[in-house]
């Protein structure tokens, strides 16, 4: 199992819950966790309640496009989204005093432009990470999570 299969797998289904017990707390700069092993691979730690959190700010949202409705899911009652980490946790190493696993780093994404920014051509992932840049570049910056575009589209291997 690799670290984004993670993400994409039983980590999601920790984040559906009731959405009214989410408190509305404003974002601080979260220290780097430790590395856990999790069968044998490395992973960083993810807390549920920061990504609800991100995703109940996103108004349950696509943050690609606020017009992609998905299902009202079963448990929160509300527009299904899944959480991606912009910044992937695999290169939380790349910054040191600070964790990726916060609100900013996080997009609420419908599952189809989720799948699009870890499955789709450069062509196409190229344009997501330029808007999510532009989108978040300044509130990580204000976190002292530093990096460019380039940086980015390299995270994602790409040039
Ligand atoms: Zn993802
Ligand atoms: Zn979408």
């Amino acid at each position: 199992m690799s670290d984004e299969d993670l993400e994409d797998g039983d980590y999601q289904n920790s984040l559906e819950t009731d959405f009214r017990k989410v408190e509305d707390k404003p974002e601080v700069p979260k220290k780097k966790k430790k590395q856990r092993i999790l069968n044998g691979v490395k992973v960083w730690d993810r807390d549920p309640k920061v990504a609800q959190r991100a995703i109940k700010k996103a108004l349950f949202q696509c943050e690609f496009d606020i017009n992609h409705s998905t299902f009202i899911s079963s448990v929160s009652k509300e527009n299904y989204v899944e959480a991606h980490h912009l910044i992937p946790m695999k290169f939380q190493n790349d910054f040191e005093n600070v964790s990726l696993d916060t609100e900013s780093n996080i997009l609420a994404l419908c599952p189809n432009c989720h799948r699009m920014i870890h499955h789709s051509r450069p062509k196409e992932k190229k344009l997501l990470l330029k808007e999510f840049y532009e989108k978040r570049k300044d509130q990580l910056h204000n976190l002292g999570i530093e990096f460019s575009l380039v940086n980015l589209n390299n995270f994602y291997g790409m040039k």
